[in-house]
């Protein structure tokens, strides 16, 4: 569990969150706030919201009603903070979407040479920092078909925080892995939590959820039914569907 969670600034706040596709309301308002150097696991079944309101914060998919908040700064629809609040939350995905043709290196390059124009020279160093801290460094010239799936998820995380975010949400992280990359990924994930990362973790990973999770959240069509510290969630799930979800994962 990370310290800086006891200090409880609020970051990320959501009010009355909403979303809907057609006529499919997936975010039937969803309101909690992620606390700075605070540890969220989200569980749920699928379909039932988690990727839309981790698209929702990082402003990949535009929420239609409540009000969503990243340092204070609300989430809409304007171009203007549209490139601070995308630097600001890092986002890791399922399928790790690296950029095929590019090597590693020039992967968790592009973003802050782009965006922050960072020289080059820069660049690199710090990405080779971020690389030895995935355990990566060996392979900075190596494309990404060259990498099993754990090293690229890997990649993916040191490019994600080579923008220097305030903040990562990991969408199903480990799921398109082979079962015995998953640890090598969790392992960086836990070096983050220690380092007092704020982590937004969507996974059916019950052992990171209870060893990592500052908070459990489960989702439920499109609403958190309920939420809790790792310990009491799993000692005490709060209703049936929970308990039966918790029985299926473990
Ligand atoms: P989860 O991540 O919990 O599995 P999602 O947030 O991906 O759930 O999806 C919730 C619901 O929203 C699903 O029914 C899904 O089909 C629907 N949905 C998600 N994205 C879109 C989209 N771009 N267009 C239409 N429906 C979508
Ligand atoms: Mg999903």
């Amino acid at each position: 569990m990370s310290h800086a969670a006891n200090t409880r600034t609020p970051y990320i706040v959501c009010e009355r969150v909403t979303k809907s596709f057609g006529a499919h309301q997936v975010l039937k308002g969803v309101s909690t706030q992620f606390c700075q150097g605070e540890v969220t696991v989200i569980i749920g079944a699928s379909g039932s919201g988690k990727s839309t309101l981790l698209r929702a914060l990082n402003r990949l998919e535009p929420h239609d009603g409540g009000r969503i908040t990243i340092a204070g700064v609300e989430v809409t629809d304007h171009e203007a903070t549209l490139q601070q609040q995308r630097c600001e939350v890092g986002m890791v995905f399922q399928q790790f979407n690296l950029f095929g043709h590019m090597t590693v290196l020039d992967n968790v390059t592009l973003a802050p040479r782009r965006i922050r124009k960072t020289p080059r020279a820069t660049a690199n160093a710090q990405a080779l920092q971020l690389l030895e801290r995935v355990g990566m460094a060996a392979h900075a010239h190596k494309y990404p078909w060259q990498l099993s799936g754990g090293q690229q998820q890997r990649v993916a995380i040191a490019r994600a925080l080579a923008m220097q975010p305030q903040v990562m949400l990991f969408d199903e992280p480990t799921s398109a892995l082979d079962p015995e990359m998953v640890q090598e990924v969790l392992e960086v994930m836990r070096g983050l939590a220690r380092e007092g990362m704020t982590m937004i973790v969507v996974t059916h990973e019950m052992g990171f959820a209870r060893e990592v999770a500052d908070r459990v959240m489960f989702f439920d069509q499109g609403q958190i039914a309920h939420e809790a510290p790792p310990a009491e969630f799993f000692a005490r799930p709060g209703n049936e569907r929970i308990a039966a979800f918790i029985g299926r994962m473990a």
